[in-house]
């Protein structure tokens, strides 16, 4: 981060008017780039959560905690492949799996070794595995859930809640943001959301209630730790009645680990909560880096993917799974190499110990400049919020839904220029938020903090912040 050319004290000559005006200054390359790719790609980015304003960075390279633009200026990354990165960007020895495998072909049209080890690596670590089937990515592998979960009841409707993200599908693509009833997106049918039943988070008596209404309820889907990557926690104690309420009613508890895999724990989650779901979905990090996702869970459902013997049968009862792209050798060995490096522990819980730094750090800057801010958060997922502290974070349910509103706004309308100081103080971050990795250092962890106390002079001077 020292050598970022923009960082507070290195700036020479006046200073643009304003934070926008600084940005555009500094990057130029990215803004031609950008302007480029705009002629050919919607909106000029590939993923709706990558729109900055005035323009997003394009990226030259990734190495460790840290990232570089097109334009030269260093950055510590805490987007890190939107989560995907907890041994930190290009790890050598997940590099030399993939590179290994290169030569011996990317696709193998059949099994492979690699394909079996990941298997056994994801059945090793994740407490609920018993049997695993991959996909290529993470909303692949929520599809796939809700269906065995149907298929293994015999029944239609799925439960998810207010918050909640599992990928862009039509299924589960409402109650992610107000209107709760409306789909997050144009073109998606009434049909394709008829069997979605969405809750507000934290709330057994709704679980409940909804159980006790139908009895056609074939599966509850969550973000364990919390909605948007658990930027709206989830009360851990509630996951433990969320397991008894569901193994009443025969409904299949299905943990969306996407994001939670491998950082609560090596296990996610549900190793530390010790609550077992019956199906757990992985993405992200299970790939060590490249596009994967995965469906493990209790081998009594995952039978579903397998046969009864009887074509007739199958047809009705059972579950072909497809995709080009699954369990191919590249990502295998990528996988494998990850969770190798990642089964003894160590990454997850220096990932962590680094988060917590952090988040204490924040909140003594934002306590220090007597900022209504908190800086929360589990595991090496941090967030920060700008308002009053909501009594959700110290475990106090009773304004659990107003309380979720409230964190999921996060910065609001702040949120971009908070960005856009912290990127002119040489940090990327997720808007507010973003993960650690086993990378990251004790001393870069301190400069971020430093960095976030430039970034929020920044936005005082600007008359963004009351001063
Ligand atoms: N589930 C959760 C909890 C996620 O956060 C995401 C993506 N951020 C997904 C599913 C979808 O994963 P993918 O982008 O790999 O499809």
């Amino acid at each position: 981060m020292a050598t970022s050319k923009h960082r507070g004290g290195e700036k020479q000559g006046p200073a643009p008017a304003s934070l926008s005006a600084e940005y555009v200054e500094a990057n130029p390359r990215s803004h031609a780039m950008y302007d480029r790719q705009r002629q050919n790609v919607p909106l000029g980015v590939t993923h709706s959560t990558r729109l900055f304003d005035p323009f997003p960075l394009f990226i030259a390279a990734c190495r460790g905690s840290h990232k570089w633009d097109v334009d030269g200026h260093e950055y510590v990354d805490y987007w890190l492949g939107h989560g995907s990165f907890l041994l930190g960007h290009a790890h050598p020895a997940v590099g030399e799996a993939i590179a290994a495998q290169l030569s011996d072909g990317l696709h193998a049209g059949g099994e492979t070794e690699l394909g079996m080890l990941w298997a056994e690596a994801i059945c090793d670590l994740v407490p609920s595995a018993e049997a695993v089937r991959f996909t290529s990515s993470g909303g692949e592998a929520t599809e796939l859930a809700l269906r065995v979960a149907r298929a293994y009841t015999g029944r239609t409707k799925a439960i998810k809640f207010r918050h909640n993200f599992h990928g862009w599908h039509d299924a589960v693509a409402i109650g992610v943001t107000q209107p709760w009833d409306l789909p997050m997106a144009a073109g998606i049918t009434d049909g394709a959301l008829a069997d979605t039943v969405v809750l507000p988070a934290n709330d057994i008596g709704a679980v409940r209630a909804a159980l006790q209404a139908s009895d056609d309820v074939a599966a509850v889907i969550l973000e364990p730790g919390g909605g948007f990557s658990d930027t709206v926690p989830t009360d851990l104690g509630y996951l433990a009645e969320l397991r008894e309420v569901t193994r009443q009613a025969g409904v299949v508890l299905i943990f969306d680990e996407v994001v939670t895999g491998f950082r609560y724990a090596v296990g996610g989650v549900q190793e530390y909560t010790g609550v077992i779901p019956d199906l757990t979905t992985l993405g992200k990090v299970v790939g060590g880096g490249l596009p994967a996702g995965a469906l493990a869970g209790r081998a009594g459902v995952m039978e579903m993917l397998g046969s009864t013997g009887d074509p007739d049968r199958d047809r009705r009862e059972r579950i072909p799974h497809y995709g080009t792209w699954n369990a191919m050798p590249i990502v295998a060995a990528a996988g494998v190499a990850a969770l190798g490096l990642i089964a003894n522990g160590d990454p997850t819980r220096i990932a962590n110990e680094r988060a917590a730094q952090l988040r204490d750090g924040l909140n003594e800057v934002f306590a220090a400049g007597g900022l209504p801010a908190v800086a929360y958060g589990r595991s090496s997922i941090w967030k920060t919020y700008l308002g009053e502290r909501p009594k959700l974070l110290d475990g106090d349910l009773s304004e659990a839904a107003a309380d979720g509103e409230r964190l999921a706004v996060g910065w609001g309308d702040l949120g971009d220029p908070l960005r856009r100081a912290l990127l002119l103080e040489g940090v990327d971050v997720m808007r507010s938020q973003g993960f650690t990795s086993a990378v990251h250092t004790e001393a870069e962890i301190t400069a971020t903090v430093e960095a976030f106390a430039g970034a929020i002079e920044r936005l005082r001077a600007e008359g963004l912040l009351r001063a």
